[in-house]
């Protein structure tokens, strides 16, 4: 935290996998009330690993804590961790249910999505139309074609480090509709052998600045204002 301040990073949001580190970003707001925001939620990932008495649990964690945080996320569908109908149904479920808690509590969303890009864009199209709530994909570099259409329908996307080093990606990025650009690490997450910080929200930005032809300074100032708008609640 102290280190993405020093480089201007703010705000960030600090999202949650399972009730551990939902738990754990929700302390850290306490200390960073200014610069921190917070999403809890359940990862699709973690759904198959879960006995049904377990996913319950950490479903009505959610249910609880929802008021309290800024957004949902990180939810969505991941079709490489779930392997059978079976696991993907659990998984749609699961969504389904926090998709329903988010727009009771009217708090955005941070969606995670692997091997299921059309379904998560319909249901995060829906969910804007209905609540007029803000939506992002996260790390959402599936193709310049998806990502004009989330900008058409109001949707978010953050790209992250990734965009350093592939070159599709980066030509993905280069396309997000303007109002809707955000940027993002996924820390920890491995990049080039090392954990992403929330830090490199800035080379990222940076980076974001050269392929689109513009100065790090108006882009920081419409990353600003987007981010606002993301997660406004109201
Ligand atoms: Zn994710």
């Amino acid at each position: 935290m102290e280190e993405a301040l020093e480089a201007g990073v703010t705000p960030i949001l600090a999202v949650g996998m399972e009730q551990a580190s939902s738990e754990r970003a929700l302390e850290l707001r306490e200390k960073y009330p200014a610069a921190l925001r917070v999403a809890v939620g359940l990862h699709p990932s973690e759904i198959p690993s879960l006995e049904a008495e377990e996913l319950r649990a950490e479903l009505a964690f959610v249910e609880q804590t929802l008021r309290d945080a800024d957004a949902l996320g990180e939810v969505g569908l991941d079709y490489r961790d779930a392997v059978d109908e079976e696991q993907r149904q659990r998984q749609r479920q699961a969504l389904r249910q926090q998709l329903e808690w988010a727009e009771h509590e009217r708090k955005p969303l941070s969606m995670h999505c692997r091997r299921a890009e059309h379904e998560i864009v319909d249901l995060a199209t829906q969910f804007v139309q209905r609540t007029a709530l803000g939506v992002n994909l996260h790390w959402f570099t599936h193709s310049e074609k998806l990502a004009h259409v989330c900008g058409e329908k109001g949707i978010y996307i953050s790209p992250g480090p990734s965009i350093l080093s592939s070159e599709p990606q980066a030509s993905v990025a280069r396309s997000i509709v303007p109002g809707y650009l955000l940027v993002e690490t996924d820390s920890p997450v491995e990049f080039g052998g090392e954990p992403a910080r929330p830090a490199w929200a800035r080379k990222v930005a940076q980076a974001l600045a050269d392929l689109r032809g513009e100065s790090l300074e108006s882009l920081a100032q419409r990353l600003q204002e987007n981010v606002e708008r993301y997660l406004r609640s109201t």
